[in-house]
């Protein structure tokens, strides 16, 4: 097979060189104006490469193409990644460093201020000696989440693009904006893209993949008192911030984010704000388990009744807003994707590893507006971080991965 190492490293080091932070708290679309620096390079490097009906949606800044197929009947494939990176720390601008081959021990990321990457707190470091690594300055994010993906998406389309006697079906792709501000692939349009099914590309670890997430809910406990002078209080003061304590109280405790992992859900206090005469909690709710999730919500709305008998009748209004559901149900309708998934990972070379993601991924949404969508790593590490790194070897390995996985969908009849 080709070797992927110069165009893949090149294309990242550029990609992570644009700052393209979202930011939370913005109603517009996208919410910061520079993720169009990288959208435009994207469309017009897409034109460069051959890729068809590329397109950038100019009011809400997802870019589209499509590799059309050259096979004879087969089933299309799918691949979105995103543009935008967290939130978490300074999103430029980046200074990616090369660490040419990794010698084991710690990284000195930035001379001039001391900031050293040491293996002791980075244990996955370890899997990487001998690699060439990608790393910050010590002062920003990286951005291989999501960067990465976008890299190997964009030298497996070059691949095919310019390998016309390879064959393949229709392969479509999208990258999209605001993923890390819970932008959920809002606006990417299911009627121009033209996959019925895809892959997101997001997430640490080589080999990774989730087609398992939380379902999920936000709930506000709203809590009315009764504010009065507190030397005349006594059988007349209601006081709200106390019922909320209760409140909290009568949630279980041991089902906390803080005390659970694998499939195990839980209840998580966001924010609590109030007075005597109004007190707001905020609360999410997640659970793998529809059956479970759907006992939690109830849960809340049980403890609001309680308390209405309890306390003066509407002392308490609780308002559940559900923000995602879990793909699998959707995913375990259309199982050849995760076993096209698993056997591209394994004929890499890699071993496929499927956890129950903890959160929600763009896919999530996606599955439920009918695009089914489970995830596979981007391989990047320490995300979110100013220590955050890509190991070029894995760009590397999922530009191979990509390419087996087109020629599996190549081979599916419709
Ligand atoms: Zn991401």
């Amino acid at each position: 097979m080709t070797d992927f190492h110069d165009s893949v490293k090149e294309r990242f080091i550029r990609y992570a060189g644009i700052d393209t932070q979202s930011a939370s708290g913005v109603s517009e679309t996208p919410t910061t104006q520079k993720q169009f620096d990288l959208a435009r390079m994207l469309r017009d490097e897409l034109n460069s490469i051959g890729v068809s009906d590329v397109w950038l949606d100019e009011d809400h800044c997802v870019v589209y193409g499509t590799i059309p197929s050259n096979s004879d009947a087969c089933r299309p494939v799918g691949l979105v990644a995103h543009m935008d990176t967290a939130v978490e720390a300074p999103g430029g601008p980046v200074n990616p460093q090369v660490v040419e081959r990794y010698d084991g021990g710690d990284i000195l990321l930035n001379k001039d201020l001391g900031i050293w990457m040491r293996r002791a707190d980075f244990p996955n470091l370890g899997m990487y000696v001998g690699e060439e690594l990608i790393c910050t300055d010590g002062t920003t994010l990286l951005g291989g989440d999501d960067k990465a993906s976008i890299a190997s998406i964009m030298t497996m389309a070059e691949h095919f693009c310019s390998h016309p006697e390879l064959e393949h079906g229709t392969i479509a792709i999208a990258f999209t904006p605001d993923e890390e501000v819970g932008g959920l692939a809002k606006d990417l349009d299911l009627g121009r893209f033209t996959s019925d099914t895809a892959y997101t590309l997001d997430g640490d670890h080589l080999g990774y993949y989730e087609y398992e997430t939380f379902n999920a809910s936000s709930a506000e406990v709203r809590i009315r008192g009764r504010a009065v002078h507190p030397g005349t209080a006594k059988g007349i003061m209601i006081n709200s911030i106390d019922i909320a304590g209760e409140f909290l109280s009568a949630l279980p405790a041991a089902e906390k984010p803080q005390y659970t992992d694998g499939r195990e859900g839980f209840f998580h206090v966001m924010g609590i704000s109030g007075s005597c005469e109004e007190t707001v909690v905020n609360i999410i709710v997640r659970d793998h388990d529809t059956e479970k999730f759907a006992q939690r919500n109830a849960l809340l709305q049980q403890i609001t009744d309680e308390f209405n008998c309890r306390y003066p009748e509407g002392t308490v209004t609780l308002s559940v807003t559900y923000q995602y559901r879990s793909m699998k149900e959707v995913i375990d309708e259309v199982p050849f994707m995760i076993d096209n998934l698993k056997k591209a990972i394994s004929d890499c070379g890699v071993e496929p590893v499927c956890i129950p993601f903890r959160g929600g991924t763009d896919g999530s949404a996606l599955s439920q507006r009918g695009l089914p969508c489970p995830n596979l790593s981007a391989g990047y590490e320490n995300a979110h971080s100013r220590f955050e790194y890509v190991p070029v070897c894995n760009m590397v390995k999922n530009v191979e991965i990509l390419i087996r996985l087109c020629e599996l969908y190549r081979d599916m009849p419709v």
